[in-house]
């Protein structure tokens, strides 16, 4: 069962533009409208419409997604628990957001922030920080995360009876009307009822655990999948492993927000990782076979081609990162040194190749040659 990939269900090709991905998400959200399409299997359709648009409409999420297709970016955002206890699961969210000024024909109501009723937890973020060769290959990392969950006692609901009633003093709208006489007239103004914070509902006798919240801080080890690839400052989503929300309202989402710690050999550009090989004189103008070290600290042999001129950089393929596809390369800026100190042989040597050059050994002239070569 293949998952249908975001632009086959926005029915786009790759390289559409804002504009292209706007438009396609307009009609299909539209024809697909739980209000409107009453047809078997609209809902599912609109959500994943929605959660197709909330990515390919998000640069940096697209780009993400682009870079570790639709297979790795799903699965990036589906992490577990490795510790014990029970946990709720969040459940679909889709990410609704720019979807007031689409929906607008709606007459408004509809996605935007709500105010009352039962409320979404809170999202959050931590970073956390990868050595080059875990961004290269991917790793399970298990972090501990202090969020508030659903309590035990009160399974959520913040009343010792479990069971809710409606605000006495909003009547479950979870609004007050406020009245004001002004010099022009009366005025209403609706305000979120304070008794029940927007709520509408509140706990029938105060769980003492919760003290009403329904909520618990509790601190979890849960296991990360980072994968192969990611970049510098990326971001992972775990759905539902945010604040808790509400009772009977979705979870919020964790983000982790993903820093990829400099290495001392290899600098990485995208997907291509690049360090360098010194060689002697001798061996640029010979060629020569040199053994190249890769990110996981295995030998690779490097065939160096005769005449190869100072910091020409030559590949070996695949040995970059290893993102879901095609891997990156590894670039090698072959470095030419200069011995410091010789043998007499190589001296004499040396003095034989200058000899066939027709240059002459510490002349004058090589003093001003060098002059000129070090102010380029
Ligand atoms: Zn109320
Ligand atoms: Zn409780």
């Amino acid at each position: 069962m293949a998952a249908e990939d975001y632009y086959d269900i926005l029915g786009i090709p790759r390289n559409a533009d804002e504009k292209e991905i706007k438009k396609a998400y307009r009609n299909l959200a539209r024809k697909y409208h739980p209000d409107v399409c009453k047809e078997p299997g609209a809902e599912d359709r609109f959500k994943k419409i929605n959660e197709a648009y909330s990515v390919l409409s998000d640069q940096q999420k697209k780009s993400q997604y682009d870079h570790m297709g639709h297979e790795t970016f799903t699965n990036a955002s589906k992490g577990s628990y490795t510790g014990g206890g029970g946990f709720g699961g969040g459940g679909f969210s889709a990410d609704f957001s720019g979807f007031g000024d689409i929906f607008d024909f709606f007459g408004g109501g509809f996605g935007g922030q709500r105010s009352t009723g039962p409320q979404a937890g809170n999202d959050l973020l931590m970073k956390i920080q990868v050595t080059l060769q875990e961004a290269v290959f991917g790793i399970e990392r298990e972090i501990e995360l202090t969020h508030t969950e659903a309590c035990p006692s009160c399974n959520g609901t913040g009343s010792e009876t479990k069971k809710l009633v409606t605000c006495p003093r909003c009547g479950g709208s979870g609004q007050m009307r406020q009245m004001s006489q002004t010099p022009f007239g009366q005025f209403v103004r609706m305000s979120t009822c304070t008794e029940c914070r927007g709520r509408g509902r509140m706990p029938e006798k105060k769980c003492p655990d919760c003290r009403g919240t329904g909520h618990k801080q509790v601190k979890r080890k849960v296991s990360v999948h980072i994968p192969a690839g990611i970049d510098n400052g990326m971001r992972l989503r775990m759905e539902g492993y945010g604040e808790a929300g509400d009772y009977g309202a979705p979870n919020g989402d964790l983000f982790i927000e993903v820093y990829v710690k400099p290495h001392d050999r290899f600098i990485r550009t995208g997907d291509t990782l690049e360090t360098s090989v010194s060689i002697s004189p001798a061996q640029a103008v010979l060629g020569t076979t040199v053994e190249i070290e890769t990110i996981d600290s295995r030998h690779v042999e490097l065939t160096v081609p005769s005449g190869i001129q100072y910091n020409t950089a030559l590949k070996i393929p695949g040995e970059g990162v290893r993102k879901r596809g095609k891997p990156g390369d590894l670039l090698v800026r072959v470095k030419i040194v200069v011995p410091k100190q010789t043998t007499p042989e190589q001296r004499e040597l040396y003095g034989k190749i200058l000899e066939i050059e027709g240059n002459r050994a510490g002349s004058s002239k090589k003093g001003f040659f060098e002059n000129i070569m070090g102010k380029k």
